[in-house]
């Protein structure tokens, strides 16, 4: 992918499109069903640390009465307050940092994250007055927007009091490496 070389052969996608020889399509479809377990990969990597930074109980898997009335929600909450006194909720999205759709807009690194966390935003702005909405945006590319990265800081910052393992922010970081190249992998693999 980095070289921009062929890593699949072009073939019919559940959407109808037919993929192109880069991958760009696989890792931007939304009909492509190796995308979906990232999301959820993605969230584990910020849920379970929180245990561990003391953030506890544990937050529950999916925030309850946050609807904004048409179905959607942000995809965990904590229980308890945790940054500037309220309760903390985010939503996580994996971004193609090559989609068509942000070309024009890619030759800054992290721009396609920054234009997904500004999309999330505006999704949940009327949650974001009463909580602390945080969303979690990362490319393919493995780039973290300013927000995704400043919250790995804090929790890395706080597992690290409580453990004294100066690495845990590092730590942090290279799972969602792992995660993302994983969810690239199945993507383009079309696994799952
Ligand atoms: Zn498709």
């Amino acid at each position: 992918m980095r070289l921009g070389l062929r890593i699949q052969q072009p073939h019919r996608c559940r959407c109808r499109a037919l993929t192109d020889a880069l991958g760009h399509h696989s890792l931007s479809c939304h009909r492509n069903p190796g995308r979906l377990p990232d999301l959820a990969a993605l969230n584990d990597v910020v849920y379970r640390p929180l245990g561990a930074a003391g953030i506890v109980p544990p937050p529950p898997l999916e925030p309850q009465g946050l609807d904004r009335g048409d179905g959607r929600r942000p995809d965990r909450s904590t229980v308890f307050l945790f940054r500037r006194g309220r309760i903390f909720m985010w939503d996580a999205t994996c971004v193609n940092t090559c989609s068509t759709l942000i070309n024009d807009r890619a030759l800054a690194a992290g721009a396609a994250a920054s234009a997904a966390e500004h999309r999330k935003h505006r999704r949940y702005e009327d949650l974001a007055r009463r909580y602390d909405f945080s969303p979690l945006a990362v490319e393919t590319s493995g780039v973290l927007d300013p927000a995704f990265n400043d919250l790995l800081q804090d929790i890395g910052s706080r597992i690290t009091k409580r453990s004294w393992e100066p690495q845990e922010t590092t730590w942090l970081r290279q799972h969602i490496s792992f995660v993302v190249a994983r969810g690239n992998a199945a993507a383009i693999c079309g696994l799952h």
